[in-house]
């Protein structure tokens, strides 16, 4: 096994710990792989994740091309093949035509990330229904229109052997607010409590198939969706009361441990969350009370 470094501290800032080095073993080889956002932050890293772990991948995106299209080239300088599909994960048209092109151009997908997701924060008594509808749409229903056709095609095909030891690899891009209450974003943590039951029912379904889906569970991540909570001083020294392990995350904490999830490394990882937060989830306001 070899392994790929990367980009490693692509997004650090001068106020970060720094990471540790970033390597992607090359276990995906074979595996075309489908990542939703994947031209902004988390899903960025996780595409070019894929691609140093020898996956071939599906860069989908909403919004601008040019940030797919350099995706895209990267992860033809990594040596693997792409493709940039334009698809609104919460439109089901889009999302059916965007699975039957990747299925086309690359034959098979053995891996699909559901990443896309954003907020529209409002005080709950303000809040419209289309910011409600919004967030619902993208964040939960996106995730079950993309997880019904990677699911169809996954057990289409089964278990390829010498590739794969699963016949597909789902993985839910969550959040801590999955568990943790957010005032003033009630449909973004009603999204990602759906994400959470939505993945474990959907794993206990299809687990008998050898169909591995698992959430992943994000902190703070230093990307676009987050900004006013790292980019002053401020605010980063706000947040860090938050994360005992005192540094923001960078998107390739998230990519390696998509990339370790959907490996064969994670085979008998089924319907379970990886959280991904610096130990967000200790309640670190009990350190020094309650
Ligand atoms: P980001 O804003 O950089 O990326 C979000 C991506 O989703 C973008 O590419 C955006 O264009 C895409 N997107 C939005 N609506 C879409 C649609 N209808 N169809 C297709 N694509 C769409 O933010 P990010 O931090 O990289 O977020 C990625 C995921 O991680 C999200 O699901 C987010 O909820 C989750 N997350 C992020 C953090 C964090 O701290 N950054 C923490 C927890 C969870």
């Amino acid at each position: 096994m070899t392994e790929k470094p990367i980009d490693a501290a692509a997004s650090a800032g001068p106020e970060a710990r720094p990471q540790g080095p970033v390597r992607f073993p090359v276990v995906l080889e074979g595996q075309p792989a489908l990542v939703t956002g994947a031209n902004s932050g988390i899903g960025r890293a996780v595409a070019l994740g894929l691609a140093a772990s020898g996956a071939d991948v599906v860069v989908n995106y909403v919004v601008d091309p040019q940030a797919a299209d350099d995706v895209a080239h990267q992860v033809e300088a990594l040596g693997r093949k792409a493709i940039a599909i334009k698809a609104d994960v919460s439109n089901e048209e889009d999302v059916q035509s965007m699975f039957s092109s990747a299925i086309g151009h690359f034959g098979t997908l053995h891996i699909a990330v559901n990443n896309a997701g954003l907020q529209r924060d409002a005080p709950f008594h303000e809040m419209t229904l289309q910011q409600w509808n919004k967030v619902i749409g993208v964040n939960l229903t996106g995730q079950f229109l993309c997880a019904r056709e990677a699911i169809r095609e996954f057990k289409r095909r089964g278990v390829v052997k010498n590739v794969s030891a699963a016949a597909g690899k789902l993985v839910c891009m969550s959040s801590v607010h999955q568990e943790i209450p957010w005032a003033g974003h009630e449909n973004y943590a009603a999204s990602k409590g759906g994400v959470m039951q939505m993945m474990r029912s959907l794993a206990q379904e299809v687990a008998p198939l050898a169909i591995r889906v698992n959430g992943i569970a994000p902190g703070a991540i230093r990307t676009p969706i987050n900004r006013p909570a790292w980019e002053t001083k401020e605010a980063y020294d706000s947040l860090m009361t938050l994360v005992p392990y005192r540094r923001i995350g960078e998107p390739n904490d998230v990519a390696q441990a998509v990339a370790w999830l959907v490996s064969d490394a994670a085979d008998y990882v089924v319907g379970t969350t990886l959280f991904i937060d610096g130990g967000m989830m200790l309640f670190p306001g009990f350190a020094s009370g309650g």
